[in-house]
């Protein structure tokens, strides 16, 4: 059996741990079977405890943007690692991190790390009604902000794969104060602002979202985001932590020409560690403790091995630009090749891409929107995933996932997946 040692594994993880697994869409919920539990990974490739080697399209969900156990990253963890791990006291290379971010990314100032990217976009939140003086926020459905109460109001990613975008546990009390609008859809935006005049705080928006697969925004839509927070004192905040480091130097900011007063990090800004930040101009970070009132705070926020994977990471993303370049262009041949094999299958699809962001949805609309991605044929997209699983590609176990793609995948595995998606085709339908 291909699959055995991962499914004995998930068994014994089910008596210990709730589900298996310590984040819902490991589990394989969406696309049925047992998850495929990694034994080690290098480069562009994932093996399993079965002895299966995958071509990666997660790199554990976007950090490892240059492949597995990059070598500059792990040195830099090994060598932080034997002059201890964590002192609760300041430490330079916090600094130097902080000052490489904020050189690279344009419009902030100050930058304070967290642990995560749920962490991040809590506290961008806390700022924004700390700075502004008002209480409510507006998240668009279908977007992800981590697992902070006030987002888990149709959000996108793992909730939306089982079914509780609107969890049990978060009290009304909260859940009035995140108004939802709809992705792509300014008018309605505009409507909401009208409509709870001087009460808003923030927007918050993945600039390119990802936890609903890979949808752009419009141009007018996101410039007129801009436009309408400008002008109604509210403040838009970027969550950058899949498109942070991933789309550019300078995120989805520069690539979109648009300017954000806060911005959350997380994901690639950790080089595979647990790091989450966020960002703003001078302004606004003086209102954060210790120098100013709005309290946020952390055991593990600036770990030395965290920072020091970061690091290496950015610093070679900051001298090697071309990187992203080279991304878009493996990405580009992966979606041309997708296209060629299911143009004339039958089949109805719709690739979303940007940058090195890539889905497909079985789907005859363009998908724009939750409501567009929603109408994606679910049991095409099982057999879609399985057949892959089958042939050695690893993708997002559930079709309201982004593919991200990493600069260790070659011409070569790509063009091997494009040939799995063509033995796969015959089973979809
Ligand atoms: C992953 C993600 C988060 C949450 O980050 P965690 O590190 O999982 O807490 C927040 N926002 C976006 C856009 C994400 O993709």
């Amino acid at each position: 059996m291909r699959y055995q040692r991962s499914s004995a594994l998930f068994t014994e993880a089910k008596n210990y741990i709730p589900g298996g697994v310590n984040s819902p869409v490991r589990a394989f919920k969406a696309v049925g079977g047992d998850p495929i539990f990694v034994k080690q990974a290098k480069g562009a490739y994932l093996y399993d405890e079965d002895g299966n080697r995958f071509i990666d399209y997660i790199a554990s969900w976007g950090p490892l943007i240059l492949g597995h156990a990059y070598e500059p990253v792990i040195n830099a963890v090994i060598e932080k690692a034997r002059k201890g791990t964590s002192f609760g006291m300041p430490t330079e290379i916090e600094t130097t991190l902080a000052k490489l971010a904020v050189t690279m990314v344009p419009n902030i100032d100050k930058i304070r790390f967290v642990n995560s990217g749920t962490e991040a976009c809590m506290s961008a939140v806390r700022l924004a009604r700390g700075y502004t003086g008002k209480d409510k926020i507006i998240k668009f459905k279908g977007c992800y902000h981590g697992h902070a109460d006030s987002f888990l109001i149709a959000a996108g990613s793992g909730a939306i794969t089982f079914g509780s975008p609107n969890s049990p546990g978060v009290t009304q009390g909260t859940a009035k104060d995140t108004l939802l609008a709809e992705y792509n859809d300014l008018d309605g935006v505009t409507s909401l602002v009208e409509a709870n005049e001087d009460q808003i705080a923030a927007i918050i928006i993945e600039p390119v979202a990802g936890n609903m697969g890979c949808i752009i925004p419009k141009e007018e839509f996101i410039h007129g985001l801009r436009s309408l927070c400008s002008k109604e004192g509210i403040l838009l905040i970027f969550d950058e932590v899949m498109t942070g480091f991933r789309l550019g130097r300078g995120g989805a900011q520069e690539e979109l020409g648009v300017d954000a007063d806060i911005v959350t990090f997380g994901k690639v800004i950790g080089g595979g560690l647990p790091v989450g930040a966020f960002a703003s101009r001078n302004e606004i970070m003086a209102k954060l403790a210790p120098e100013g009132p709005v309290y946020q705070a952390g055991t593990l926020s600036g770990n030395p091995l965290a920072m020091s994977a970061g690091l290496a990471m950015l610093t070679e993303l900051d001298s090697h630009p071309e990187i992203f370049e080279s991304l878009d262009e493996k990405t580009e041949h992966l979606k041309e090749g997708f296209d060629n094999v299911l143009r004339n299958s039958g089949i109805d699809y719709q690739i979303n891409k940007y940058g090195s962001m890539i889905s497909l949805h079985f789907t005859k609309e363009p998908v724009i929107d939750f409501a567009s991605s929603a109408k994606g044929n679910n049991d095409t997209f099982k057999k879609y995933f399985h057949g892959m699983l089958d042939q050695g590609v690893y993708l997002p176990p559930s079709a309201f996932e982004s593919y991200f793609l990493n600069d260790a995948l070659s011409y070569a595995d790509l063009d091997d997946t494009i040939a799995a998606l063509e033995r796969v085709v015959p089973q979809l339908k």
